[in-house]
């Protein structure tokens, strides 16, 4: 995928996200990626301008975390041909998992992986929608480690840089599509 063809995908996608404000609660401007599902071609288009700064880096592994991260994460994995290895809330995973918790806005959530998922994984790459303060990446990264595997970058589909999500996951590389 050449410059032109990037920018092209970042403009369309700009175009498509819906702005939703105050949801899930006032202040927040929620960019809703929905028409971006509805769109097959330009879905198509944002799942390979994802994976393509990835393509010869020998990534083995798509990490992904509940439940939108889940809609890219898996067709990357596939374009990559890379393993897909979901990270779900607290007792949703059948087997034996490790778990990190991670600091909210007001309080503390808890994010798991199966402990066996990964294990000399060194080709790890993390995919979610949104970057926005970083905490729930920051946590996926520490998951990774903890269940034995390398990661080797970050990549989203929108980042809001206000919000300071790239320093929370600094040592590590980080892509995104497209910033607000
Ligand atoms: P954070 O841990 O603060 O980086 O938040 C990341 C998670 O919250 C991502 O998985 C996003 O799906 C979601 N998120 C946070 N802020 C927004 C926003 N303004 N619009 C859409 N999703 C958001």
């Amino acid at each position: 995928m050449d410059a032109d063809e990037r920018a092209a995908i970042m403009e369309e996608v700009r175009r498509t996200v819906r702005d939703v404000p105050d949801f899930p609660k006032r202040g927040i401007l929620f960019r809703d990626i929905t028409p971006v599902l509805a769109n097959p071609s330009l879905f198509g288009k944002v799942m390979m301008a994802l994976a393509a700064p990835f393509e010869s880096a020998g990534i083995t592994h798509v990490v992904s975390i509940e439940s939108r991260g889940f809609i890219l994460g898996a067709p990357v994995a596939l374009e990559l041909r890379a393993a897909f290895v979901p990270v779900r809330k607290p007792g949703k995973l059948p087997s034996a998992t490790v778990r990190e918790d991670y600091t909210l806005e007001y309080g503390t959530d808890a994010l798991e992986m199966h402990a066996d998922a990964l294990y000399g994984a060194k080709g790890v790459l993390v995919v979610d929608d949104v970057l926005a303060t970083g905490g729930t990446a920051a946590a996926t990264c520490r998951l990774v480690e903890r269940a034995g595997g390398t990661v080797f970058a970050c990549a989203f589909m929108i980042e809001l840089p206000a919000l300071g999500g790239r320093a929370k996951l600094a040592g590590h590389r980080v892509e995104s599509l497209i910033s607000y």
